[in-house]
């Protein structure tokens, strides 16, 4: 049985020190790499090429790019949307994009919703699910996907809770758990685990960041999405190997049959 990794930026574990090789050459880990940039892709593909690992990728503008002025944000649009077009047979989906009102200097509400939707339109045109960020903007991502509902999509590193996690699982949106679930202080983000259907959820690392308990602080990897799902499965009372089994099922219902040999 295999642990899938949904949400994972390689090259910035790389950039920290900490080897990537094991998952580019193959483990029982699949990975889906996650694309921020409009200049990402390319340089991610070539990461991989011609070896067996079982690596997945998306493209994706990160909401940062809504600080800059808006004729460098429509260029870099233009340039994304045509690397994204060369590529379409290669990606299996359109992320990590979304609203972030934690982090200053990410640019207004108004300029990161209308970066949202070019990339939700895009992602439409192409039949590919969208992978969205949404950090301290639980309100606004409700508001502005009621527009587009029903949603083939998923919330990546879902941090709230059940009222919010039900009205975007009534959009269609399925939920990606990842190292926060486990700490201590994440109550409600254990209640919205309680209670999203098994047919809903994935799991991830977001690595390099948010590493889970127990090893919480370190350059978090691919390798450690184990605990997440062990933590959801105590959580839940249901054996491990049942709740990859259907994580692995909502991994292809969301992306397509990205890790079928
Ligand atoms: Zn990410």
């Amino acid at each position: 049985m295999e642990w899938i990794d949904t949400h994972a930026h390689l090259p910035h574990i790389a950039e920290r020190g900490v080897s990537v090789e094991p998952f580019l050459d193959g483990t029982e880990i699949a990975v889906i790499d996650i694309g921020t940039l409009p200049d990402d892709l390319e340089p991610r593909l070539a990461m991989k090429n011609g070896r067996n690992g079982r690596i997945a990728f998306t493209a994706g503008l990160y909401p940062a790019l809504s600080a800059e002025p808006q004729s460098d944000i429509d260029r870099a649009f233009k340039q994304f949307r045509e690397t994204v077009l060369r590529h379409r047979s290669e990606i299996c989906g359109i992320g990590e994009f979304g609203l972030d009102f934690y982090c200053e200097g990410y640019g207004s509400p108004e300029k990161q919703t209308a970066l949202a939707r070019k990339q939700i339109e895009l992602a439409a045109e192409l039949g590919l699910p969208v992978v969205i960020h949404s950090r301290s903007a639980d309100e606004a991502i409700i508001r502005l996907f009621a527009d587009y509902a029903p949603v083939h999509g998923v919330i990546h590193c879902f941090s709230s809770g059940p009222e919010t996690a039900k009205t975007l699982l009534d959009y269609g949106f399925f939920l990606s758990f990842c190292g926060n679930l486990t700490y201590k202080n994440s109550r409600a983000i254990q209640e919205a685990a309680r209670m999203v259907p098994l047919d809903r959820m994935v799991f991830e690392t977001d690595s390099p960041y948010l590493a889970p308990v127990p090893v919480r602080g370190t350059v978090n990897t691919p390798a450690n999405v184990e605990h997440v799902y062990r933590f959801f499965s105590e959580l839940r009372g249901i054996p491990l190997p049942e709740i990859q089994k259907r994580a692995a099922e909502n991994v292809r219902t969301l992306f397509g049959p990205i890790f079928d040999d």
